[in-house]
């Protein structure tokens, strides 16, 4: 059974007035994200990762350094996917209930969260990810080089920033912080990252 990619949450040019243009989504989309499925369903054919769910590829791979490519196009394929749904061009403004008790509680205020998430996505060196994630009912911020997430650490992922150069470049060149403010103020969908607290 191969891994197909799910259509984007909202059309290719839905974010253009939100600092995300159609041709980045083509590319990151349409080329990125597509590229880590071939890669995937080509490694797993015939092994017997072949009809694993694509968690459970994710945690068998992990560390095994025979299974190194399979667990980069893995994690890539989860990372994207749920990288998509935590953009909105309903996005920004301010997180309710729950989520932003839980905010304040961690980190002081949405501010000083957005200081410390908007710190750690331009500190990953290199390529990587910057997340939000509960750990064990506390709300932390982390960073992970290349594809690894907060699955393998037995983290819960609330929000994503992918900060690989091929997320930002189309549009910011390689200014990563006005990619990352741009995120923060105006695509994050804090109703999915609240699903997640919830889920
Ligand atoms: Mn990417």
């Amino acid at each position: 059974m191969a891994f197909t990619q799910d259509p984007l949450p909202f059309p290719k040019d839905a974010l253009e007035s939100h600092g995300m243009k159609q041709e980045t989504l083509e590319f990151h989309y349409g080329k990125h994200h597509a590229g880590y499925y071939t890669n995937l369903n080509k490694l797993v054919e015939g092994t017997e990762l072949e009809n694993a769910s694509l968690e459970e590829v994710i945690h068998k791979s992990f560390g095994d350094s025979s299974k190194t490519g399979i667990f980069n196009n893995a994690a890539q394929v989860w990372n994207h996917t749920f990288f998509w749904n935590c953009l909105s061009p309903n996005g920004g403004g301010s997180p309710t209930g729950e989520l932003a008790a839980k905010i304040d509680a961690a980190f002081g205020s949405l501010d000083k969260f957005k200081e410390e998430f908007s710190a750690a996505a331009a500190t990953q060196f290199g390529s990587g990810w910057a997340w939000l994630v509960d750990d064990g009912g506390t709300l932390k911020i982390t960073k992970t080089p290349n594809a690894e997430n907060p699955l393998v650490h037995g983290q819960k992922p609330l929000l994503t920033l992918d900060v690989w150069e091929h997320a930002y470049y189309l549009d910011y060149q390689n200014a990563r912080p006005a990619f990352i403010k741009n995120f923060l103020d105006n695509l994050v969908n804090w109703d999915f990252v609240a699903q997640n607290l919830a889920s």
